[in-house]
C-alpha cells in the first residue's frame, strides 16, 4: 500500500521495451520529478526523485512494462545503493576508483618546496602509487601554523604531475577558490573540517570534477552520505568517500578509525570508499597495519602521507611515512589485495 512517498524506484519487467521505459520516464518527469536510469543485468530500474509532492505508486505500477515500485525511505537518495545498485566507478586519467583496482594516493601532507614535492612524487610513483596527494591550502587547527603555499603550491603540483604522469589530488577550502584549484587538480579534496560546508559542496558539485569527500571529525555516516548528496544533486557522481577516523575518548591515537564504516557504507551506497590511515591514527607506526586492515575490509583505496624527512615536515610529520617505508607498505599491501580479489 502506497503511503505517498516522494522518492521511489521503478523496477521494470525483465525485457521491458525501450518505449515502455521512455513512457515511465516521460510520465514522472511530467509530474516534476527527476529520473536516473540504471541498466541492471536483468532489470532496468528508474530512480525517481520527487518534487516534494507524494507520488501515486499504484498509478505508475499500472503502466506497461512496470514490475513494481519500491519506496526510498532513507534521507539520502542519489547516494543510496537502492537507487543505483551497481558500484560507481570513477575514472581518472587512465585509472579507475571503485572497480577491481585498489588505488593508493600518496604524498606529503603539505607541499613545502619543489625539492620536497618532487622527491616524494618520484618515490611514491616508483613504489606503485596511483595518485599524488599534496596540500596547497591547509586547514590548520592554529592560525600560527604553516598554512600552505597556495597557488605556488598548486603550480608545483602541476609540475610533479607533468614529470611523473600521476594524477593529483589537493584540498579546496572555500567556494571562491574552487575555479583556481580546478585548473590544477584532477581530484578536488574536501577536508574533514569542511564536510558540511554546504556552499563548498555546491561549488564542487558544479565543478564537474572528481571529488574526494572526507568524513567529518564528528560526523555520522548518514551525515557523510548527505554531504555526498549535495554534490550528486548537481549531477556530479564522481565522488570518492574517505573514512579518516572520528574523534573519540581515546587519546593514544589522533582519531579512531571506524573500520566498520567501510563495509557499511558499501552496503548503503554505490560510491567508492577509501581510508586515510595517516589522519586516522596520527602515528606512522600504525599506518601499515591499519592500511592492511582497510584493504581487507574492502576499501577501494588508501590516502597516505609520505615525506622525505618527516622530522622536518611543516605539518603532520609524526604520521608521515618515509619513502622506503611506504615502498615496503605497498609490497605488503599487494598480498592483502590479492587475498581479497583486488589488483594494485
Ligand atoms: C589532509 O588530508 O591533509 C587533511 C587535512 O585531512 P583531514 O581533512 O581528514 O583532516
Ligand atoms: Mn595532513
Amino acid at each position: 500500500m502506497s503511503k505517498g512517498e516522494t522518492n521511489i524506484i521503478v523496477v521494470m519487467r525483465k525485457g521491458a521495451m525501450a518505449r515502455q521505459i521512455a513512457n515511465v520516464i516521460a510520465r514522472v518527469e511530467q509530474m516534476g520529478c527527476q529520473t536516473y536510469i540504471s541498466e541492471g543485468e536483468e532489470h532496468t530500474t528508474i530512480g525517481v526523485v520527487g518534487n516534494g509532492r507524494p507520488l501515486n505508486r499504484e498509478q505508475i505500477e499500472l503502466m506497461d512494462g512496470v514490475e513494481r515500485t519500491v519506496p526510498i525511505l532513507r534521507p539520502f537518495r542519489l547516494a543510496s545503493r537502492e537507487f543505483h545498485p551497481q558500484d560507481t566507478v570513477v575514472p581518472i586519467n587512465g585509472i579507475t576508483i571503485g572497480g577491481e583496482q585498489l588505488i593508493v594516493m600518496a604524498g606529503p601532507c603539505a607541499i613545502e618546496s619543489r625539492e620536497q614535492l618532487m622527491e616524494t612524487a618520484r618515490a611514491v610513483k616508483a613504489a606503485g602509487a596511483h595518485v599524488l596527494r599534496g596540500g596547497a591550502f591547509k586547514p590548520r587547527s592554529s592560525p600560527y601554523s604553516f598554512q600552505g603555499l597556495g597557488e605556488d603550491g598548486l603550480k608545483l603540483l602541476a609540475q610533479a604531475r607533468e614529470e611523473t604522469g600521476l594524477p593529483v589530488v589537493t584540498e579546496v577550502m572555500d567556494p571562491d577558490t574552487v575555479p583556481l584549484v580546478t585548473t590544477y587538480a584532477d581530484i578536488l579534496q574536501i577536508g574533514a573540517r569542511n564536510m558540511q560546508n554546504y556552499s563548498l559542496l555546491h561549488a564542487v558539485g558544479q565543478a564537474q570534477r572528481p571529488v574526494l569527500l572526507k568524513r567529518g571529525l564528528m560526523s555520522t555516516i548518514e551525515e557523510l552520505l548527505m554531504a555526498a548528496e549535495y554534490i550528486l544533486s548537481h549531477g556530479n557522481d564522481r565522488i570518492i568517500l574517505c573514512e579518516r577516523g572520528i574523534r573519540t575518548f581515546e587519546p593514544y591515537t589522533r582519531n579512531t578509525l571506524d573500520i566498520s564504516a567501510v563495509p557499511l557504507i558499501k552496503q548503503l551506497s554505490h560510491l567508492p570508499v577509501i581510508v586515510d590511515p595517516s589522519h586516522a591514527t596520527g602515528k606512522w607506526e600504525l599506518v601499515e597495519p591499519v592500511s592492511r586492515a582497510a584493504v581487507a575490509a574492502g576499501a577501494d583505496g588508501l590516502e597516505i602521507e609520505v615525506h622525505p624527512n618527516p622530522e622536518e615536515a611543516l605539518s603532520d610529520g609524526a604520521q608521515s611515512l618515509k619513502p622506503a617505508r611506504f615502498a615496503a607498505l605497498m609490497e605488503s599491501l599487494r598480498l592483502i589485495a590479492k587475498a581479497v580479489g583486488r589488483r594494485m
